[in-house]
């Protein structure tokens, strides 16, 4: 068990408690205290949560990706001396620290998101060289978060457009029945590999603009899918392989 203090800048102050706590308790964490004040950045939320620390970079990743969420900050807490206004142990020093710094300062940027979004809906499904330049333009520090926020409001676009009015599926046929036509409207070649999809002609490798995984656009897209119809919660998607990486083809995962 870990005590975990995150500090969360949002735009927003209604619903976020209530949003953001039912993404702790999701990730097996419970809310040990919190508070909320404004400042020049936004309002702040600093809470306080104690869960296992092999759920913290879930907690982390939905944290990082929720819309309310402008940044935010992790810090750990030490248990023993909580009440007593201890000096938090640095992110940084922590063995899982280096995801935790980089969500620190890898914030989405929502309103050049919002920018955006107008251009893809009118040119639907021909997207890439706008996602791309808009991507070349996002500062290194926002791009991967803001790309991938980018992706999860368009994937909630196409599933309400495509999708809204079907059964309710669970996420094995979900990826089946959403994600397999939805990502072949942006991307002819994607294929169902299991319970995984392969997608050989991703436009975001080999560009230079990532090192490791690169797709994230994409990866945000599949989340949106899922994320939008409400009822699967919000399923984990990881990019597995990457052709940025010198795979064959990049190739999503899908866990809850
Ligand atoms: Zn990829």
């Amino acid at each position: 068990m870990a005590d975990i203090e995150f500090r969360v800048v949002s735009d927003r102050r209604e619903g976020l408690l209530l949003e953001l706590g039912r993404l702790i308790v999701a990730s097996g964490f419970t809310l040990q205290r919190q508070r909320m004040t404004r400042t020049d950045e936004g309002v702040v939320l600093t809470m306080v949560v104690r869960g296992p620390e092999t759920n913290l970079l879930t907690l982390e990743d939905r944290l990082g990706s929720h819309p309310l969420v402008q940044s935010f900050e992790a810090s750990a807490v030490d248990a023993h001396h909580a009440g007593a206004a201890p000096a938090p142990e640095p992110a940084r020093a922590r063995a899982v620290s280096e995801p935790r710094v980089e969500a620190a300062t890898a914030a989405p940027d929502p309103g050049r998101v919002e920018a955006l979004l107008g251009s893809l809906a009118r040119e639907y499904p021909d997207i890439f060289s706008r996602v791309l330049a808009f991507e070349h333009e996002i500062s290194p520090a926002h791009r991967e978060a803001t790309t991938r926020y980018a992706g999860t409001r368009l994937g909630a676009w196409i599933y309400k457009r495509d999708f809204a009015l079907g059964a309710r599926l669970n996420l094995a046929d979900s990826v089946k029945h959403i994600a397999l036509p939805a990502m072949r409207q942006l991307l002819r070649d994607t294929e169902l590999d299991g319970d995984a999809l392969r997608i050989k002609s991703s436009p975001f490798t080999g560009i230079g603009l990532h090192r490791g995984p690169s797709c994230h656009f994409l990866r945000g897209c599949l989340e949106g899918l899922f994320n939008e119809p409400g009822h699967l919660g919000r399923p984990r998607v990881v990019e597995t392989f990457c052709r940025n990486t010198g795979a064959d083809a990049c190739i999503f995962t899908f866990g809850t």
